[in-house]
């Protein structure tokens, strides 16, 4: 076997060599190593032989289609991420994408041609992977040196035609020692497959519940939501737990919110709603986390006891300029409503989004045109400088209970 220096490998197959050259330029501008080929047989001879962490495919060719190359990368059963480029509508695009997730292809996106060199590159770069592997006993090690610490980013809330910020959503950071601030895409899954998760969701919580109630003594009541690992859905203890922390803290269950994974929720049906049915008896707000993303039926959905769905930000993201994206997010938006659930859109990173957001209806959002999540201590001045700004109004959000 060849050994791979370079975890970031991209293959192209598209019949245009200009565009080969040009995507594979921007791909080595990455650190991508990078093979190009304008020949569906020889690319197929590549997906074994060069191994690619990353596929950008040309959905038209003259002797072999792209569909027919997804299919070929479904069967056998490569793990690249792939991205597909087209000159065709967004609605061909979209559908092709949705082939390629079903015929089990690890889908990066698309892309309309001409291709533009911002959106690449921001697209490929979200392929990187890190060179880096994190193992259980690192992460183990992080915990017993408390290197792990919450970060909290603001949501608001749709108040009086205003949006103002009465939410944050805990989320995990491992300052570690030596590669510096550590996301948890790179470490979440490694705590999932040991059993680290529930040692490090209990971290997450205890400083969440604290935060929580410091700001409701600070005269500023921010719900905080934490985000549930599917694999704790077999935890029964955890409502008990997660009740003596209030306790300890003298929190408000009401003002914490437990978020978990569309397609995790689905996992063991009945032990995952014996669970969430007594977090909502205890008075904890329920979320459903990436929605639009696993395959819940309405029906199991309708079931749970959830208050709130989050829409993924992949839809919040596109529906800007992809009319289907934005059909999406308003039929959520619909559906919430309909089972009398609020609904709150992750991902907004623009004011047209947001302006789109509110005639939607949507309740709540979250994204960077906000903030970006930062420490717990930040959070007071934020929310005070966007609440007080002009666009959102002068009043905050909890000084409608005092008089
Ligand atoms: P998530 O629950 O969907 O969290 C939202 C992620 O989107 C966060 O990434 C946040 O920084 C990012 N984000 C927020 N606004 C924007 C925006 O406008 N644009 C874009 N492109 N991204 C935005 P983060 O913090 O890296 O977390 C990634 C994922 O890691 C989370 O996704 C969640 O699934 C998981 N995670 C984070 N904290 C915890 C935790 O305490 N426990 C568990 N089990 N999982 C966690
Ligand atoms: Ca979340």
């Amino acid at each position: 076997a060849r050994m791979k220096a370079n975890h970031n490998r991209l293959l192209v197959l598209d019949d245009e060599p200009g565009i080969c050259e040009f995507v594979g330029e921007v791909a080595e501008g990455l650190g991508f190593e990078v093979s190009l080929t304008t020949q569906a047989a020889e690319f197929r001879r590549r997906v074994s032989s060069f191994e690619p962490s990353v596929v950008v495919l040309d959905l038209q060719m003259p002797e072999a289609d792209g569909i027919e190359q997804l299919r070929f990368l479904g069967e056998t059963g490569c793990d690249a991420k792939v991205l597909v480029v087209s000159g065709m509508d967004t609605r061909v695009l979209a559908t092709a994408e949705h082939l390629g997730r079903s015929l089990g292809v690890d889908m990066l996106g698309t892309q309309q041609k001409p291709l533009m060199l911002d959106v690449l590159e921001a697209t490929l770069e979200r392929a990187l992977v890190s060179q880096r592997t994190i193992t259980a006993a690192d992460v183990r090690r992080g915990l017993d040196e408390h290197e792990f610490t919450v970060y909290y980013q603001p949501k608001a809330s749709r108040i009086d035609g205003r949006w103002v910020i009465d939410a944050v959503e805990a989320l995990v950071r491992w300052k570690h020692p030596k590669l510096g601030l550590v996301l948890p895409d790179e470490f979440v899954a490694v705590a999932e497959d040991s059993d680290l998760i529930a040692a490090m969701t209990d971290l997450v919580f205890r400083d969440a519940i604290a935060n929580c109630a410091s700001w409701r003594d600070a005269g500023m009541p921010l719900a905080v939501a934490v985000t549930f690992s599917p694999r704790l859905l077999t935890d029964l203890a955890f409502p008990d737990r997660l009740n003596d922390l209030i306790k300890e803290f003298g929190a408000d269950p009401a003002l914490l919110i437990v978020e978990v994974t569309e397609s995790a929720a689905m996992i063991e049906p009945a032990t995952t709603m014996d669970i969430l049915t007594r977090l909502r008896v205890k008075n904890f707000g329920l979320s459903v986390d990436d929605f639009g993303t696993g395959f819940s039926s309405l029906k199991q959905l309708y079931r749970m006891p959830f208050n709130e769905i989050k829409v993924d930000s992949s839809f919040v993201r596109e529906m800007e300029r992809d009319p289907e994206a934005r059909t999406i997010v308003e039929t959520v938006v619909y559906l919430a409503h309909k089972l009398g659930m609020t609904a709150c859109a992750e991902g907004v990173e623009n004011e047209n989004t947001l302006e789109i957001l509110a005639e939607l209806g949507c309740d709540r959002v979250q994204g960077y045109l906000i903030s970006q999540p930062v420490p717990a201590d930040r959070i007071a001045e934020i929310a005070a400088s966007w609440n007080d700004s002009g666009r959102t109004g002068l009043r905050l959000a909890w000084s409608r209970d005092e008089s």
